[in-house]
Order: structure tokens, then C-alpha cells, then sequence
């Protein structure tokens, strides 16, 4: 058995410079395996979003190599961008769309089957109670029903690799739960999630892995079990940024 397995997402020593000349990621490197439910923690203007915007193409880096699933975000964009799905923390939706337009619009441009949209739209609009709003101007939701829309969009396609800024804020408390359901589902078909978080129970909670970003640069990064050893995330996490 071959016992190389390619990761979802390899990041190699990226370094990103604003115009301006804030170094916001300094030589940062990562491996995301199949089946990882990966975290990201780090205080606020710590690198998070500009890391996760890197990955997924949104922002250009000056050094160092990411592979999605083997291929080159910055050579393959979009070969990159058909195997990844990418929530930002604030979705920006069509609001003059209605929920249902807005997923049949996303199922389009991945050139969905019927079956299989019509089959994940329902599944996952009725695991987030969100079945009978799906006829009803994006306008009219609320935040958190955006976010479940969003959400909905991303995995209708069933992506390698799913990329997630502050994905909890906004969720009420059985949507939590059932998202973060959707998520152990999702990654047991061999797909990896990374989010960033500043909800440590919460990743604690549900993350195998975990890694800490301070002042650009990554500070600790591995098995979550390995890294709180039998400390809670948060104590580990004051620890590492504050020592
Ligand atoms: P938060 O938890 O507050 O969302 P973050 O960890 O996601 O923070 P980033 O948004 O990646 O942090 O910001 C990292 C640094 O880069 C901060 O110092 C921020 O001020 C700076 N920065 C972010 N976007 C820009 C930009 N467009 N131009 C210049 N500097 C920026």
C-alpha cells in the first residue's frame, strides 16, 4: 500500500506583505491530511484571515508555495477553486436572489446533476430548518440564515477542501450543533476542513488538529490532544501566545 498520501492542503513558507508594508504571514507552513477537521486560532490582526484568503486565491503572497489537493493556487486557480469551497466571515450574498435561486446558481457553475443538487439542497436545507425560507429573497434573512445559505452553497459541490472564517459567529445553538455534525460527515469521505475560530471550546471540542498563529508566524501546530495534553485549549492557547 502506498503510504504517501497527498495532503488536501500543503502550505510551504508563505510570506505575505500588504501594500503598505505590513507583513501580516511570515513564513508559515502547514499540512492538511484527508479526514482533518483543522483549527486556526490566534488574538485578533494575529494572520488568520489573511492566511485563509491566501489559500483559497482571494489574496496574492510574495513567497512560498500552497498546493491544494497537489495543484498550485497560484499557477492553477481554478482547477484549485472547482475542489475548495470558502465561507468568508462575513458572506456577501445576492440579495435580490431567493435562497433556492441563489443554491441552483452555485449548482450551475460547479455543473451539478439535477439529482445531485436536488438531493443536497433538501438534505442540507433540512438539516438547518432552512427548507421553507429557501423560496424567499435572500433580503429577508436574517445572519444567521445567510450563514446557513452559505454554507449550504459550499457543500452542495462537495469539496476537497472547505476553508471557513469564523464559521460559528451567528449560528444559534441547534444549528451549531448540526453544523458541526455536517462537518465530522463531510470529512469522513476523505475532504478536510480549516477554519479559524476565537471559540476554543468549540474547537477543542471538535478539531483533531489545531494551529496557533501569533504576530504573522505560526507558534504551535499539531494534534489537538497532542497540544493540550490534558490542558484545556484555552490555558494552552494563553500559554503559547503570552509566553
Ligand atoms: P481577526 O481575528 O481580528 O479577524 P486576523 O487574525 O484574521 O484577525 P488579519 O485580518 O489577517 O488578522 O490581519 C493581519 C494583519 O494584517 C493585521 O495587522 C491587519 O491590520 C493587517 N491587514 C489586514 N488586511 C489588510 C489590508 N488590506 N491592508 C493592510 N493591512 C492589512
Amino acid at each position: 500500500m502506498d503510504s504517501y498520501t497527498t495532503p488536501v492542503l500543503s502550505i510551504s513558507h508563505i510570506t505575505k506583505t500588504y501594500k503598505g508594508g505590513k507583513t501580516a504571514v511570515k513564513d508559515l507552513s502547514l499540512i492538511i491530511l484527508p479526514g482533518d477537521i483543522y483549527g486556526f486560532i490566534g488574538a485578533n490582526g494575529a494572520g488568520k484571515t489573511t492566511t485563509l484568503k491566501s489559500v483559497v486565491g482571494i489574496l496574492n503572497f510574495e513567497a512560498g508555495k500552497i498546493l491544494i489537493d497537489g495543484l498550485d493556487i497560484q499557477k492553477q486557480p481554478l482547477e484549485c477553486k472547482k475542489i475548495l469551497a470558502y465561507i468568508p466571515d462575513n458572506p456577501d450574498l445576492f440579495d435580490q436572489l431567493t435562497g433556492l435561486q441563489y443554491l441552483n446558481f452555485i449548482a450551475d457553475v460547479f455543473s451539478l446533476s439535477e439529482n445531485d443538487r436536488n438531493d443536497r439542497i433538501s438534505k442540507y436545507a433540512m438539516d438547518f430548518s432552512l427548507t421553507e425560507a429557501l423560496s424567499n429573497l435572500i433580503s429577508s434573512y436574517s445572519h444567521g440564515m445567510k450563514q446557513k445559505l452559505a454554507i449550504i452553497g459550499a457543500l452542495i459541490h462537495q469539496p476537497k477542501l472547505f476553508v471557513l472564517d469564523e464559521p460559528f459567529v451567528g449560528l444559534d445553538p441547534e444549528s451549531t450543533y448540526r453544523f458541526k455534525e455536517i462537518m465530522k460527515e463531510f470529512v469522513s469521505n476523505g475532504s478536510a476542513i480549516f477554519f479559524s475560530t476565537h471559540v476554543l471550546d468549540t474547537a477543542e471540542k471538535l478539531c483533531n488538529k489545531v494551529a496557533i498563529i501569533k504576530n504573522g508566524s505560526l507558534v504551535a501546530s499539531g494534534l489537538m490532544n497532542e497540544l493540550t495534553n490534558g490542558e484545556s485549549l484555552e490555558s494552552r492557547f494563553l500559554e503559547v501566545v503570552n509566553g
